[in-house]
């Protein structure tokens, strides 16, 4: 096991910096070296050391069918025969807004981009365009992709003008990002009394990136109130949770409406893909229809449409898939739970569709702050114990696991024994 990973991970690292082209890759929180992957099927990934492993990261969210399906195997394929790129309209852009557009009441339009990250920075761009104002707020702990606005100290609950969290952003910009406390109105209050200059709220509604912690209804009901108040935007970050806790995302559960909305991930497939969309008033202020520019050479690339289209028809012709992912993941944090109870370790679990989390903590994690109060070390152990068993879990105690269609209760149960094993092994 992971012979020639280690040295595939140290001629990587010889010519890309840490041998990862996105760091949580590296397994730097959960030590180790990252199996390189070979190929996927199904439910399962290989390595090229030829080991198989039950795959609950889904390259971060997108593949809710799993590697290689074959019906988004066919639309990729077919439509790569016919070219790659045009960087000119297509039909597949339209059919896909469409579809879209049709699911969700918040958006009447809809733009693509080619990742998370570039659907955030221009929906912020589009909120400050429409209001006309420059700050925003984040919350500690929500990730909305890397870029400069964004990427602001997520350490300290306390409400406060954010300082940049990387070497390489400048305060000039960060000054204009206020940090707010997840699930706590009275830090969103707060930095409305700090600054009368306030854009937009931005908000993973299931925020997935400390672990998953969704957001309580009235939590989303005083930001969407607050921001009416104030003239301010409400940004649903659901690049992970579109598509994932529910056919809509958050929207599927939650009866607040967001002003913005951005995607990723299962929208693109596997292939790269972002998106931002919202209401045809504030949308119309989007370059070329209105001033606010925004632009890509490869965006709506017709692979990436392809792959995308078929992944949300086949999403839409089984109504009841989220109710047979979610009974999965439930099943399965049940399993967790039960095998940490047994050897007494604290441990908190949560579902939301076919996301899951949890957290080495006796309490239930509402915040940041709560969530980097769990034992990241047994966390660690957790992970090596299962990776060496088989089980490929997200490489840091702040991901999300997912459930994909083709797995079976067979597998559920598989890695529940393996959590059974590993929690004993922690005990001693
Ligand atoms: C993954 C993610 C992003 C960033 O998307 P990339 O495609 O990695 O740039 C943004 N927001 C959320 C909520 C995400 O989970």
């Amino acid at each position: 096991m992971f012979g020639k990973s280690i040295r595939a991970f140290k001629e990587a690292s010889e010519v890309i910096p840490g041998g990862v082209d996105s760091p949580v890759r590296a397994f730097g929180s959960v030590g180790g070296t990252p199996p390189f992957i070979d190929r996927g099927e199904g439910a399962y990934i290989y390595d090229i050391d030829g080991d198989r492993y039950i795959d609950f990261v889904q390259s971060w969210g997108p593949l809710i069918f799993g590697h290689c399906d074959s019906d988004i195997e066919e639309a990729v394929i077919s439509t790569a025969k016919k070219g790659l790129s045009f960087g000119a309209p297509t039909l597949l852009e339209t059919d896909l807004a469409r579809e879209i557009v049709n699911l969700f009441d918040t958006i009447d339009k809809i733009r693509f981009v080619n990742s998370g990250t570039e659907a955030v920075m221009s929906a912020l761009r589009l909120a400050r365009g429409y209001t006309g104002k420059s700050d925003i707020i984040k919350f500690a702990g929500c990730y909305h992709g890397h870029s400069d606005s964004l990427l602001v100290q997520a350490g300290s609950g306390a409400v406060t003008f954010g300082s940049p969290s990387s070497p390489g952003v400048p305060e000039d910009l960060t000054k204009h990002t206020l940090l707010a406390t997840y699930n706590d109105l009275d830090s969103v209050k707060k930095c409305f009394e700090d600054s009368s200059d306030i854009a937009c709220i931005i908000i993973e509604p299931i925020a997935g990136n400390m672990g998953l912690v969704p957001a309580n209804e009235e939590f989303l009901q005083g930001l969407r109130e607050l921001c009416d108040e104030h003239n301010a935007l409400l940004i649903f970050d659901e690049v992970m949770s579109g598509f994932r806790a529910s056919l809509t995302g958050a929207q599927g559960i939650t009866e607040v409406k967001p002003d913005l909305v951005t995607l990723g991930k299962v929208i693109g497939g596997g292939m790269p893909v972002g998106a931002f969309g919202g209401g045809a008033e504030i949308m119309a202020m989007l370059s070329p229809e209105g001033p606010v520019y925004q632009a890509g050479t490869l965006s709506g690339n017709p692979v990436a449409m392809a792959a995308g289209l078929a992944s949300l028809k086949k999403l839409k012709q089984n109504p009841t898939i989220y109710v047979d992912l979610g009974a999965k993941a439930k099943r399965l944090m049940q399993g967790f739970q039960a095998a940490a109870d047994a050897e007494e370790i604290p441990f908190t679990t949560e579902v939301r569709g076919s996301m899951f989390g949890f957290f080495f903590n006796g309490n239930r994690v509402k915040n940041f702050e709560d969530a980097q109060n769990s034992d990241t070390e047994a966390f660690a152990k957790f992970h090596q114990g299962m990776l060496s068993r088989g089980i490929y879990l997200a490489c840091s105690a702040y991901e999300t696991g997912f459930i994909s269609s083709v797995m079976d209760d067979d597998m559920i149960e598989k890695t529940i024994i393996a959590a059974y094993e590993v929690m004993r092994e922690l005990r001693d």
